[in-house]
């Protein structure tokens, strides 16, 4: 299901993050809440999905005033791809930030 207040996939037919009952089945072209970044990792992610043709919508979280005054470096971005680049984008996160409990070497 998909939440229009939130543009966020959601599982059931409530949203968790608004209380919002009015949910429906998303479309193509609903815009999808894909991840929040970092400064940083928010500009790793923009070339990537440039480099796969998957077009977004980039919102940074914090107004421009609050960013001159902390910095660039603490603003966070919230990333939004159409529902049927939803998959393709959430690999490209995947390759980007594998989930931290999946440590491949473990040295000791
Ligand atoms: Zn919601």
């Amino acid at each position: 299901m998909y939440c229009e207040k939130c543009n966020r996939i959601i599982e059931t037919d409530r949203c968790p993050f608004c209380k919002n009952s009015k949910v429906r089945e998303p479309e193509a072209k609903d815009p999808c809440f894909l991840t929040e970044q970092p400064y940083l990792s928010s500009g790793i992610l923009e070339d990537l999905l440039k480099q796969n043709n998957i077009p977004y919508l980039k919102k940074d979280v914090m107004g421009a005033g609050m960013a001159i005054r902390v910095g660039p470096m603490f603003e966070m971005s919230r990333f939004y791809v159409s529902y049927d680049q939803l998959g393709g984008a959430q690999e490209v996160i995947g390759n980007l930030f594998p989930p931290a409990d999946e440590t491949e070497k473990e040295e000791q």
